[in-house]
């Protein structure tokens, strides 16, 4: 990442809220450290025979709304102090969309693109048999995030089965649909940003079919807000992955990217389009700018020089505090990440309701609920900060905080 480090920026976010609301410094404590934490060393058999030892992590970041809930990343930057941070996230998210989960979130330092699938296999239940005593249905239920999928979930659910001597469809979520995964979960995401980012356009007066597009990150989250916003009629005019940025101010023909990617690998090299260098993409005119790659892209380096009018932040983290004072100071609209990107985990909750019911929904159902739930979470988000005067970011934090806060209060300090 090439911000500050995120647990600094998601504990003065956290300290700022605590602030707002009036809490003491004890609730800030209580809010600020994780409630279990564990490292894992992971030793991985290679196909040629040597054994290497990779270092895995799960933090648990609160219990008091639900089971722990949050994604798994396999990332060459994977360190502590981000998955705290991210896992710190998990729980505002989850208590902004009222789900009842607290947050988690899991780590293996590895670059997935050096392994063989195999490889990865033995990574993923090997990480999985060493964090079996934390996690589960009723515990803590991983997800895909960078580096990871279907695939991994699906080997996650075997090995923690096999460890129960029956199949628990409940532990993870983000599954093959063909084992317990919940229609519309791979698309979630990508959905739940667009409906954001077109509630965004509307409350800034915006005409989608008159609007630009600019999406860094072209995985899980980048590639579908790209195609659903080019659906909803915005012009998609930039798009980038780790490899490359590619523009065409007529706009993308995004279908024929899906499909070039689907080929190559990547975005670089797509017919039809200009390359350009990965850092301008994001200063490029347009009228919203979707960062869905990693944390810290927008600095205070670069801040000074966005020109778009709304950021709806799809990756976790992606705008540090610098430039979100930057950002605002300018009146670029800053929807934060854990509003514009949440539609992941209302659907993951809604995958866990399913499988804990042997009981799936059709696709139409669950995009219409998570609709709902987005809509209904962006309502909130923006009344408050109007009635309050604070930014998307400090309203979202500060109901999310109070919610959990409450939750505490509610149960009380065991012993
Ligand atoms: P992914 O691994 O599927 O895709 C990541 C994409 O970002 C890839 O296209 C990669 O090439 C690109 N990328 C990496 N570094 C880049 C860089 N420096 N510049 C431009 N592109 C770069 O991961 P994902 O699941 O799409 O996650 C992306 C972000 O969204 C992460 O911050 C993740 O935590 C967050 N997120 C994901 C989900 C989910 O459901 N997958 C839910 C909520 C939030």
């Amino acid at each position: 990442m090439s911000g500050g480090n995120p647990l600094d920026e998601a504990r003065d976010q956290l300290a700022n809220a605590i602030k707002t609301l009036g809490y003491d410094e004890g609730m800030y404590d209580m809010l600020a450290s994780p409630r279990r934490e564990l490292t894992v060393s992971i030793p991985l058999r290679r196909d040629d025979g040597r054994v290497e030892v990779v270092t895995g992590h799960r933090v648990q970041h609160n219990f008091t709304r639900g089971p722990a809930k949050g994604g798994l990343r396999y990332s060459p930057h994977v360190d502590l102090d981000e998955v705290r941070a991210l896992a710190m996230w998990m729980t505002w998210k989850c208590a902004l969309l009222d789900v009842p989960y607290g947050g988690a979130k899991g780590g293996v330092r590895i670059d997935p693109r050096q392994y063989s699938r195999a490889e990865l296999e033995r990574v993923t239940r090997r990480y999985t048999s060493e964090i079996i005593p934390i996690i589960g249905p009723g515990h803590d239920i991983p997800a895909p995030d960078i580096g990871t999928d279907e695939q991994t979930m699906a080997w996650m659910m075997d090995t923690y089965s096999a460890s129960q001597g029956h199949t628990v469809l409940g532990v993870v979520t983000g599954k093959p649909v063909s084992l317990g995964g919940s229609l519309g979960r791979a698309s979630a995401t990508s959905r739940g940003v667009t409906i954001v980012a077109l509630e965004a356009l509307a409350a800034r007066g915006f005409d989608p079919a008159a609007s630009t597009a600019v999406v860094q990150g072209f995985g899980k989250v980048g590639r579908g807000t790209a195609r659903f916003l080019a659906e909803a009629g915005v012009s998609v005019v930039a798009v980038s992955d780790q490899y490359g940025a590619i523009e065409d101010p007529d706009g993308l023909d995004i279908a024929s990217v899906e499909a070039f990617v689907d080929e190559t690998g990547s975005v670089v090299g797509h017919p039809g389009s200009r390359e350009i260098d990965g850092a301008a993409l994001l200063t490029l005119p347009c009228t919203v700018l979707v960062p869905a790659a990693v944390e810290g892209v927008l600095t205070e380096a670069n801040a000074p020089r966005v020109r778009a009018k709304i950021v709806v932040e799809g990756a976790n983290g992606p705008t540090t505090a610098a430039a979100d004072r930057i950002l605002e100071a300018h009146g670029v609209m800053v929807v934060p990440d854990i509003l514009a990107n949440a539609g992941g985990v209302v659907v993951s909750y809604f995958e866990w309701v399913q499988a804990n019911q042997a009981y799936w929904w059709s696709e139409s159902e669950v995009e219409q609920r998570l609709g709902q739930r987005m809509r209904s979470a962006w309502s909130d988000v923006t009344d408050h900060a109007e009635s309050s005067g604070l930014s998307l970011r400090n309203a979202a934090t500060c109901l999310a905080v109070q919610r959990v806060a409450d939750a505490h209060l509610l149960r009380g300090l065991y012993p």
